[in-house]
């Protein structure tokens, strides 16, 4: 650490979804001065959503992007001190914590809120990537609403794939489930209800080969690595749940988190297996994952850092 630079911070935010700016707007309120590190992508997962109609305040719905913007606006106006960089290492072994910025910078904090939100998995096929946010997408509880009375396919056979399934078959006039194996991975009763429901099609042994459609999804080509047969299906939407991944990986060594990676909190609470490093949103909870609970967990965890220096009197 010898030829970097160093600076001392009370508290340091870093991502910048909704969790992490909430927790901006109330340690700034709080006066704690707070230094927010935006992160990768700045705003966070719903910076490549189109409309958000569920989060509460907006009657006329939102575009996911601006509604970052007026997240931002909002913590600025309070005071926080926002900023470009990626958090890129840490030391959490004493008192002041320890978050190397962009590999160069080392900032020193008291009390440190991780809010660095999890990253849907995609299959990683050009159509899919070109056609993201204009019928592609991978969460259906955000944009499953915009294909009601439509058909839609979804990938995946986890809990979450049969959870976004049934969520779309009440929606949606049917639903093609796209499983690559000749089983599922999600639990016996998540399945049942999946194979319970006559909207649903599964599509066993079955691999996603093109997303179709020049401007907007109008179909998908699916490969039955069985007999090698394909078969283009029209769907209006295409959604992806193969799972998340949590970007948690720079703590990992230091903090306690799941087999997943997904990183542990006292229940109830946002407070990590360190005292004084607390995390909210995504990066811990891999259940909920909504704009609006990351925003509540994102105030826990600016009132919990706040009592916690209190506390031991840094502030
Ligand atoms: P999982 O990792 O459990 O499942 C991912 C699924 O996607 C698997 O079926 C996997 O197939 C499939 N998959 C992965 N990559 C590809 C690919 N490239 N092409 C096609 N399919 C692919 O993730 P989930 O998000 O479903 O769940 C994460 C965790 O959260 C789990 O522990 C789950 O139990 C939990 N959860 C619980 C819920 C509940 O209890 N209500 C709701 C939601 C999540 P394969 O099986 O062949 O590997």
């Amino acid at each position: 650490m010898s030829n970097e630079t160093t600076e001392k911070v009370q508290v340091l935010i870093i991502g910048s979804g909704p969790a992490g700016y909430t927790a901006a707007i109330y340690a700034s309120r709080a006066n704690l001065k707070p230094v927010l590190y935006q992160g990768i992508q700045p705003g966070g997962q719903l910076t490549i959503t189109t409309e958000v109609e569920n989060y509460p305040g907006y009657p006329d719905g939102i575009q996911g992007p601006e509604m970052m913007v007026h997240f931002e606006k909002q913590a600025a106006r309070m005071g926080a001190d926002i900023r470009y960089g990626l958090a890129t290492k840490v030391d959490f072994s004493q008192q002041p914590y320890k978050v190397q910025i962009d590999e160069e910078k080392w900032i020193e904090a008291n009390a440190v809120i991780i809010s660095t939100g999890a990253s849907a998995k995609w299959l990683g096929l050009e159509s899919e990537q070109r056609l993201n946010g204009f019928g592609v997408s991978a969460c259906a509880v955000c944009d499953g609403f915009f294909f009601r009375g439509k058909e839609v396919a979804i990938v995946g056979a986890g809990d979450t794939a049969c959870e976004e399934a049934m969520y779309l078959s009440k929606l949606c006039t049917k639903v093609h489930m796209i499983v690559r194996r000749d089983q599922m991975r999600a639990s016996k009763i998540m399945q049942d209800r999946v194979l319970n429901t006559p909207n649903i099609q599964v599509y066993w042994n079955s691999v996603t080969e093109e997303v179709l459609g020049d401007k907007k999804v109008e179909g998908v080509r699916i490969l039955n690595t069985k007999d090698n047969t394909t078969t283009d299906v029209p769907v209006g939407g295409f959604f992806v749940a193969i799972g998340h991944q949590p970007n948690s990986d720079i703590f990992k060594g230091w903090l306690d988190m799941d087999e997943t990676g997904y990183i542990k909190t006292i229940p109830g609470t946002s407070k990590t297996n360190i005292e004084g490093v607390f995390a909210a949103g995504d990066v811990q909870d891999k259940v909920y994952r909504q704009a609006v609970t990351a925003a509540g967990s994102g105030c826990m965890a600016a009132l919990d850092a706040e009592r916690y220096l209190a506390e031991k009197g840094l502030h």
